[in-house]
């Protein structure tokens, strides 16, 4: 007998015994009850006949410090099965959050970016990423009643860069009436060094991901891919996307990635690749810094534009590659540290893709940020290690004012605390966002593919939702959606590691 033939006679014994207790419910008048429980087994019939599914055979989850950690193995349409079946739960609680989010923030409807996905993006994609984003849209419905397709997955896939980048393109083209003011977001605080500047010489790579608290609080995965082709990634990730997207990975061949986006970018490119694939694909295929910013150029769409910082631990050679749509640079040394926290800094890169951004406001959460990475950074020059670099990640000094205080201009960023909001971004005063969770890793760490990271602000305060919107009524149309964001440990986590006993 095969496994697909015993799993069809397993869910089905298992069915009937549920239409049995289905019909005994009905004759004793408790139909409702007796349906909740036909239903239930259903579902467990469910789960139990694919949870033999071969496919699954080589895949696992668990659980620890608020993370979500998942190994998937194999061919791209398998390590998309085993991505949507093992997350299933996450990305059917992710979807409504981000989609709501896509919708609210641009006026268009769903059916518009399931269009995009369709006409623009998926005919952009590798065959090999759509054979992942087929097999998770498989996979999640196998396990739950979702009824997504395709197009639905990959439109949630590009939420980093369809909302922000490409509609206001479309609405300044299309002359669009009352059209949303929209800018790229600013996301995150992240830093690479080498050389003199770190304690032991090699590299130390980190990076705190900043975005709205609604999917801020579900970006709580690492995924440990061991895929057929190409080199084995640990990286942090959004369940149902196939990038990291706030971008922090290291791969088998000594890659260090990391990156936060240019502030106030303008520009989008139709005829180029996605943007979430093109990271995947860098991390996955580039073995050096001169393979990923290939990768990335190909087919370069504008689409969530970032400085890109970069290290390779076979050479600890670290490199900014600022990616404009109309411009790029590549810097890069062997001696070191290259900080991020939202601003472009080549002359051309700013004039020709972020025209309004001011550099010499030093008011603004991206100017007051880079400030204080060239203080802090400067002071311990020389003996950065990562137990430094997650105190920097949890770093509260704002700049501007001269204090401590956690808000958006701190490296461990709280908008929600602000007056001020952050204009640049749309940020509105006391938007719920800011720094979300937390990665650092060495070259030492990247040699046995570890990274550690903490969930939750990287200080380890918590956001709580019912004191914020008690304060703040003007958000409680993200209610449905906010959840309380607790800070977990600093955990690490290795590739290829087993969930403990009694995990
Ligand atoms: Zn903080």
């Amino acid at each position: 007998m095969s496994d697909g033939t015993r799993r069809i006679i397993a869910f089905l014994v298992i069915l009937v015994g549920g239409a049995f207790l289905w019909l005994a419910g009905r004759s004793s008048g408790n139909a409702e009850a007796a349906k909740n429980v036909l239903e239930a087994t259903v579902a467990t019939a469910r789960e139990r006949a694919f949870s033999e599914d071969p496919r699954l055979k080589a895949a696992y989850s668990f659980e620890r410090g608020g993370w979500v950690y998942v190994h998937l193995e194999g061919d791209p349409a398998t390590i998309g099965f085993q991505h949507g079946f093992l997350l299933a739960k996450e990305i059917a609680d992710a979807f409504p959050a981000v989609s709501v989010g896509m919708v609210h923030s641009t006026g268009r409807d769903w059916a518009f970016f399931r269009e995009v996905a369709r006409e623009m993006l998926w005919p952009k994609i590798d065959a090999e990423y759509q054979q992942e984003l087929e097999g998770i849209t498989e996979g999640l419905n196998a396990r739950t009643n979702s009824e997504l397709d395709v197009y639905d997955i990959v439109a949630m896939n590009s939420f980093e860069e369809v909302p922000d980048y490409y509609v206001p393109w479309l609405d300044k083209r299309e002359k669009t009436a009352n059209a949303p003011k929209l800018n790229s977001p600013g996301n995150c605080s992240a830093f690479v060094a080498t050389g003199s500047w770190t304690k032991d010489g090699q590299i130390v790579i980190a990076h705190n991901n900043w975005t709205n608290y609604k999917n801020g609080e579900r970006w709580r995965i690492i995924f440990d891919i061991q895929p057929a082709h190409g080199y084995r990634i640990l990286m942090d990730g959004f369940p149902g996307v196939i990038a990291s997207d706030d971008d922090f990975g290291i791969n088998s061949d000594g890659l260090m990635v990391t990156e936060t986006t240019i502030t106030q970018f303008e520009g989008w490119d139709p005829n180029g690749k996605p943007e979430f694939m093109r990271a995947r694909k860098a991390l996955q295929y580039a073995g050096n810094i001169d393979d990923y910013a290939k990768i990335m150029l190909d087919g370069n769409n504008g689409g969530y534009a970032n400085d890109w910082l970069l290290g390779d631990r076979k050479t600890g050679e670290i490199a900014q590659f600022e990616l404009g749509l109309k411009a790029y640079k590549l810097w890069r040394t062997m001696d070191g540290v290259f900080p991020g926290s939202n601003w472009a800094r080549d002359p051309k890169v700013l004039k020709e893709d972020a025209p309004e951004f001011q550099p010499n406001n030093m008011e603004t959460s991206p100017n007051a940020r880079r400030v204080r990475w060239e203080e802090l950074l400067n002071e311990n020059k020389g003996k950065i290690d990562v137990a430094l670099a997650k105190k920097m990640l949890s770093d509260h000094f704002d700049s501007s004012q001269k204090k401590e205080e956690a808000n958006e201009r701190t490296l461990c960023g709280h908008v929600d605390t602000s007056s001020r909001g952050v204009p640049q971004w749309n940020y509105t005063p006391y938007y719920p966002g800011g720094a979300v969770q937390g990665k650092a890793a060495d070259s030492n760490m990247a040699k046995d593919m570890r990274l550690v990271a903490r969930m939750g602000h990287p200080c380890g305060q918590d956001f709580l939702v019912k004191p914020f919107l008690a304060e703040h009524p003007e958000y409680a149309w993200q209610e449905p959606y906010l959840r309380d964001m607790k800070a977990g440990d600093w955990t690490i986590f290795r590739a290829g590691e087993k969930p403990a006993i009694g995990n």
